[in-house]
C-alpha cells in the first residue's frame, strides 16, 4: 500500500485557500483530524480537510508535526455540514471549520478536561490558626457540602491555593463526586396537555422517521414549550442526542430551568459567556456521543454530535440566528440542512413565523402545526389601537394609557411599557438654531443617556459628555426630543411614586445576573411597572402582567429596508403577548399616528397568518426573498468613492444569467466609525446560479490587491438590507 504523502490543511484565516503538508512516515491522518503545522515563524493549529493529495513537482512541503488527538475533532457529518455552509455563505473553509471548535481546541490546547476534584473533611473541627479566616470559612463550607466540587468552591470566592493548604494540612481529603442532591419538586411530572396540545402533538413526527421539517405555529402563550418537553419525553430515546436552538439563553433562564425541571443532568447549554473550560466539557459531550439535550445559540448548530435525532428551533424567526460578522449563517437555515444530513426530523416553532418558514409550510415543504389557543385558563389579548396624532402626551404617553396602567395597578397586577429605543432621548436638539448632536464617526445621531449624562453613537463606541447648552450657538434651548427607555422611566416614577419600576435594556442588563435578579423581582408577583426594549418581546412568561402599552408603534412602517414590516409586526405581536398569559385577561394598547394602516389594523385582530398572507403577497409582487433568493455585496472604505468604484468594477461580472443587480448604492447609515459603506444587491432566479456567480466574484476580489483599508463581504440571505 502506497500511503498518502500529502494532507491538505484548513487554518483559521480568512483566506479562501487551503494548504498542503508532507505527512511524516509515522503518521496516520483522517479528515477532520486537528494537526499543528508551522507556518511562517508560527505553528498553528489546522484541521485535515484531505489526505492523499498528489505532491507538486519539485515543492519540498513542510511536514505535519503533530497530532493532538487520534480522533477527528470533526467527524464526516459535521464536517460535511461546514463545508456546505462554507460554499453557500461563501465564507473561507478554515474559518467555517472552526467554529465547531471550542475556543481552548482553537488554541491548540488538548481536548481532555482537567478531571473535577471533589472534596470532604477529615476531621469534625479544625486547628487552625484564628488569623486564617478564609481558610476557615472554606473548611466550613466543604464540611456543610460533603463532596463539593474545586469548580464549586471556586465560584464562591475560593482559591485553588486555598484548597491545596488545606489538603496539605490534611483537613480536606478528595473523595470520588457525590452527586449532588436532587431537589424533590425536581423531575415534576408535566402538565396534562390540553386537547389542543394534544392534537398539535399528534402532528409531530418521529425521531426515527427520517428527514422532515415542521413548522409550530402556535400562538403566544399556547404552551409551545411544554410540547418540545411532551415531544422530547414521548420521541427521543434515552440514547440519543438533540438539540434546542434559542434565540438567546441569558434572556430567558426561565425556559432552561423548565427543561431542566424534566430532564436534569442531561440538559447542557452552549453560549458565549461560558468559560472556555465549560465550552471544552460541554464540547466533549457532544463529541463523545454522550446523550445530552443541549440548549444553545447560534452556534450549537455547528457542533460535532454523534447521533443527534431531533433538532428544535424555538422563536424561529428571530433575527438573531443570522449572524451579523464574519461566518454570516443563519442557525435556523443551517439547522434544517443539518437535520437533511442526519435523517432527522427538525421543528420550527414561532408565534410569528418568519416568512419564509410561512412560505415554505405553504407550499408544502414544511408540514404546518397549528395550535390556536392559550394554555391553562389564558385568554389572548384584546389589542386596542390608539390614535396619537391629536393628543397631548406626556413624554410620549397618552393620557389613556397613563390612566389604563394606573388602572391595572390598582388592581395589583402589573404593567408592561415597551419603547424601541434605550437611553433617555434619541437626539438632542437646540430649539433656537436647529443643532442637532450627531456623531461625529457615523451618519446617524447621539442618543442621550441621563443617567451617566452622556451622548453616545448606538453605532459605534463613541461618546461624549452631555452639554447643557448648545455646543453650536451656546443656547440654553438646548432639549432632548423623542422617547428613549430612560424618560419613560422617569416619567412613570413621577407618576407612579410607589410603584417599583424594573427597567430592561441593554443598559441595564449588562452585569452577569442582573436580567435574572430582574425576572425574579417581576416574578415575585407584587404590582410592579416594567419598561423596556425588544428584549422584553422574547420569550418570556410573565404571568402577572396584564396590560401592555406600546409607546410608538410607527417605527418599522416606512422603512427602507424590506424586512422592516415583517420585523415590527413580529415585535409588536410578540411583546403584546406578554400580556395576559395567567389567569387574569390581557389587555394591549398601541400607540400610533397611523392608526387607519392596513398592518396595523391586522395586527389588532390579532391574526398573524392573515399578516404573514399580506406580507408575502407583497414580496411576491416585488419577486423578493422567499420568492427569490438575495445576497449583498457590501464594500467599505476611507471614502465612499472608493466604495462605490469598487462595487462598480465588479457589477458587470454579476449580472445576467437571471442575476438581477441593483445599486451601488450607499447603505443607509453610509458612514460608520468614519468608513464609508456601500452595497450591490442581487436577486436570482437561481440560487445555483447565484453561488457560482458569487464564488466566481470572491475568488476573483481575493486575488485582487485592493487598497489596504479597503474591505468587501458577501451576505448571503441578508436580515437586514438597508
Ligand atoms: P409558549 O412557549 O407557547 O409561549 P408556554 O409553554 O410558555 O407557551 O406556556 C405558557 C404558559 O402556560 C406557561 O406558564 C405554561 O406553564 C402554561 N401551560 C402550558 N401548557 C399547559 C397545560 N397543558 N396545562 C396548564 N398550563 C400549561
Ligand atoms: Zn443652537
Ligand atoms: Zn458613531
Amino acid at each position: 500500500m502506497t500511503r498518502p504523502a500529502i494532507a491538505r490543511i484548513a487554518l483559521n484565516r480568512p483566506l479562501r485557500r487551503l494548504f498542503d503538508y508532507r505527512i511524516p512516515d509515522n503518521m496516520e491522518l483522517v479528515p477532520g483530524q486537528r494537526v499543528t503545522v508551522p507556518f511562517g515563524r508560527q505553528i498553528l493549529t489546522g484541521l485535515v480537510v484531505e489526505t492523499g493529495v498528489t505532491p507538486p513537482q519539485g515543492i519540498s512541503l513542510k511536514a505535519v508535526l503533530e497530532t493532538p488527538e487520534p480522533w477527528p475533532a470533526l467527524p464526516e457529518n459535521t464536517f460535511q455540514l461546514l463545508a456546505w455552509a462554507s460554499d453557500y455563505y461563501q465564507h473561507p473553509l478554515g474559518e467555517c471549520l472552526f467554529t465547531a471548535l471550542p475556543p481552548a481546541l482553537r488554541k491548540g490546547r488538548p481536548a481532555t478536561e482537567k478531571e473535577n476534584e471533589y472534596w470532604d473533611r477529615t476531621t469534625d473541627e479544625a486547628a487552625l490558626p484564628a488569623t486564617a479566616h478564609r481558610q476557615r470559612a472554606l473548611f466550613n463550607t466543604i464540611k456543610d457540602s460533603p463532596g463539593i466540587s474545586t469548580s464549586a468552591l471556586v465560584h464562591r470566592g475560593f482559591s485553588r491555593a486555598q484548597i491545596r493548604a488545606l489538603e496539605q494540612k490534611e483537613l480536606i481529603r478528595q473523595v470520588t463526586a457525590i452527586a449532588e442532591p436532587k431537589d424533590p419538586a425536581a423531575y415534576s411530572p408535566a402538565p396534562e396537555l390540553s386537547p389542543a396540545q394534544q392534537a398539535a402533538a399528534a402532528g409531530f413526527p418521529d425521531c426515527t422517521d427520517g428527514f422532515s421539517a415542521t413548522l409550530l405555529y402556535g400562538i403566544t402563550g399556547s404552551g409551545k414549550t411544554e410540547l418540545y418537553l411532551h415531544y422530547l419525553k414521548t420521541r427521543l430515546q434515552e440514547r440519543d442526542q438533540a438539540l434546542v436552538l434559542v434565540p438567546e439563553i441569558n434572556l430567558t433562564p426561565q425556559t432552561l430551568a423548565r427543561f431542566r425541571r424534566y430532564f436534569g443532568d442531561r440538559i447542557v447549554v452552549w453560549h458565549s459567556a461560558l468559560s472556555d473550560g465549560e465550552r471544552l466539557s460541554t464540547w466533549l459531550k457532544i463529541r463523545t456521543g454522550e446523550p445530552v439535550i443541549l440548549i444553545g445559540t447560534r452556534s450549537a448548530v455547528l457542533l460535532p454530535f454523534i447521533g443527534l435525532r431531533t433538532i428544535i428551533v424555538d422563536e424561529e424567526h428571530d433575527s438573531s440566528y443570522k449572524q451579523g460578522d464574519g461566518f454570516r449563517y443563519s442557525g435556523r437555515d443551517v439547522a434544517v440542512y443539518r437535520a437533511h444530513l442526519n435523517q432527522c426530523p427538525v421543528i420550527l416553532g414561532s408565534a410569528t413565523p418568519s416568512l419564509e418558514s410561512w412560505h415554505n409550510a405553504q407550499q408544502g415543504k414544511y408540514r404546518l402545526i397549528r395550535l390556536e389557543e392559550r394554555a391553562g385558563n389564558a385568554r389572548p389579548p384584546a389589542l386596542e389601537l390608539l390614535d396619537i396624532r391629536s393628543r397631548p402626551l406626556e413624554a410620549g404617553l397618552s393620557r389613556p394609557a397613563l390612566t389604563a396602567i394606573k388602572e391595572t395597578l390598582e388592581r395589583g397586577e402589573q404593567a408592561l411599557v415597551f419603547v424601541n429605543r434605550r437611553g433617555f432621548a434619541p437626539v438632542m436638539m437646540c430649539f433656537d438654531c436647529g443643532h442637532l448632536e450627531e456623531c461625529p464617526r457615523c451618519d446617524t445621531r447621539l442618543t442621550y443617556h441621563r443617567r451617566d449624562r452622556a451622548m453616545r453613537c448606538h453605532h459605534c463606541d463613541f461618546q461624549k459628555a452631555a452639554s447643557q447648552t448648545c455646543p453650536k450657538c451656546q443656547s440654553e434651548n438646548f432639549k432632548p426630543v423623542g422617547q428613549g427607555t430612560e424618560r419613560t422611566e422617569d416619567i412613570l416614577a413621577g407618576q407612579f411614586p410607589d410603584t417599583p419600576i424594573v427597567r430592561v435594556d441593554r443598559d441595564s442588563t449588562q452585569r452577569k445576573g442582573s436580567i435574572q435578579a430582574i425576572l425574579k423581582k417581576v416574578n415575585s408577583g407584587e404590582p410592579c411597572l416594567l419598561v423596556g426594549t425588544q428584549m422584553l418581546a422574547k420569550g418570556h412568561d410573565f404571568p402577572r402582567v396584564t396590560l401592555v402599552v406600546v409607546v410608538n408603534a410607527d417605527g418599522g412602517l416606512f422603512s427602507v429596508d424590506f424586512r422592516a414590516p415583517e420585523q415590527m409586526i413580529q415585535t409588536l405581536m410578540q411583546v403584546s403577548g406578554r400580556a395576559g398569559r395567567g389567569d387574569k385577561p390581557g389587555k394591549v394598547l398601541i400607540q400610533t399616528c397611523h392608526s387607519d394602516h392596513p398592518l396595523l389594523l391586522s395586527l389588532r385582530e390579532g391574526n398573524y397568518p392573515r399578516i404573514a398572507d399580506q406580507l408575502l403577497s407583497e414580496r411576491q409582487s416585488g419577486q423578493l426573498p422567499p420568492y427569490r433568493p438575495m445576497a449583498l455585496l457590501r464594500a467599505e472604505a476611507d471614502t465612499m468613492q472608493a466604495s462605490l468604484q469598487l462595487l462598480d468594477a465588479i457589477k458587470p461580472m454579476l449580472q445576467g444569467s437571471g442575476i438581477e443587480v441593483w445599486g451601488p448604492l450607499p447603505a443607509v447609515i453610509a458612514r460608520k466609525a468614519d468608513r464609508h459603506r456601500a452595497q450591490l444587491v442581487l436577486v436570482s432566479d437561481s440560487r445555483g446560479q447565484l453561488n457560482r456567480r458569487l464564488s466566481h466574484v470572491c475568488q476573483h476580489l481575493d486575488q485582487t490587491r485592493l487598497p489596504a483599508s479597503t474591505r468587501w463581504v458577501v451576505d448571503v440571505d441578508p436580515q437586514e438590507t438597508g
